[in-house]
């Protein structure tokens, strides 16, 4: 999706997959200013352990604990022949899945200001994805089979936003969510991703809250089972291909300052007719 908007935009720029092991990150990180890199998204396992590789990090993403997203400084990128190579390289650090997720939220008329926000999983995304309800309003109910984890995970955010909702329950406890009204629920659970789709995190003899709206952050399959149970239940579904998109159209915006057309984007990403 990158790749499409730099052609829409005549950018002479390239996206690439790049493959590091744990113990080459220090290594890879530094030499990027150095091969001409505008940026690179960090994706799992490095979302984490790249911050203290980097020289700033944006006020959302030291929250999260997490950064996606590092913009490139230096006085070399593009351009190896005419600026002096003596003004070190600044690598800045930023989180663009809670922002991406909100934005999808918004773009798809998702309310969450003063709504119940069920959360599955307590793990990295997790973490964006709370933050990103709570700052938006949402009253933030963790479920996870590690509850330790869980709570950890709400004191950790609640030390940033003090005035948020954030609480944690086992998983186990599920059934309490059903007579919540209308709550929105996001999946942030692995669980239902290919190859294993026939499997969901919602039990399947439990009832959904009515008028739920079900988020399922999966975006393979499109349709996962977890949605099939909530469409059947009459409630909302929404897959995370639109939170990869957003968050793919705002890195872009990071390291290019342009913001990039979406519909060549999605095209990529939903084939030219989306959901
Ligand atoms: P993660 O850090 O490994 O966290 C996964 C969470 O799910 C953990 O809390 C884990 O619990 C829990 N979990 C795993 N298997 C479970 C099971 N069988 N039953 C109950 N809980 C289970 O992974 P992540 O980075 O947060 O990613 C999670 C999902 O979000 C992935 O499918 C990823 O593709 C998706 N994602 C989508 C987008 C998007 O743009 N749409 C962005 C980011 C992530 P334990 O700690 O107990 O294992």
């Amino acid at each position: 999706m990158h790749n499409a908007a730099a052609a829409a935009l005549n950018l002479d720029i390239v996206y690439l997959p790049l493959p590091v092991a744990p113990n080459q990150l220090e290594a890879a990180i530094h030499g990027l200013p150095a091969l001409g890199f505008h940026g690179v998204n960090v994706t799992v396992p490095h979302k984490q352990a790249v911050i203290p590789y980097l020289h700033h990090t944006e006020p959302a993403a030291h929250a999260i604990g997490a950064v996606n997203t590092i913009k490139i400084e230096s006085p070399i990128s593009g351009r190896p022949t005419t600026v002096p190579r003596h003004t070190p390289p600044v690598l800045s650090g930023f989180n663009t899945d809670h922002s991406g997720f909100l934005a999808d939220l918004q773009q798809q008329v998702i309310a969450v200001n003063g709504r119940d926000c069920v959360v599955l999983g307590a793990g990295g995304a997790a973490r964006a994805v709370a933050y990103a309800l709570a700052r938006a309003g949402g009253r933030v109910r963790f479920y996870a089979r590690r509850l330790v984890q869980a709570r950890q995970l709400a004191a950790d955010l609640q030390r940033h936003l003090p005035h948020a909702e954030l609480e944690a329950a086992a998983w186990d406890e599920l059934q309490e969510t059903v007579t919540l009204p209308a709550p929105l629920i996001v999946n942030t659970t692995p669980v239902g991703m290919h190859p294993d789709e026939d499997v969901s995190p919602w039990p399947e003899h439990l009832a959904f809250p009515s008028n739920s709206h079900v988020y399922d952050l999966i975006y393979s399959p499109q349709e996962t089972r977890l949605m099939q149970q909530a469409i059947a239940a009459g409630c909302g579904a929404s897959n995370g291909l639109g939170m990869l998109l957003q968050q793919g159209a705002l890195a872009f915006e990071i390291w290019t300052g342009i913001r990039p057309p979406l519909e060549a984007m999605a095209n990529v990403l939903f084939g030219p007719v989306r959901r």
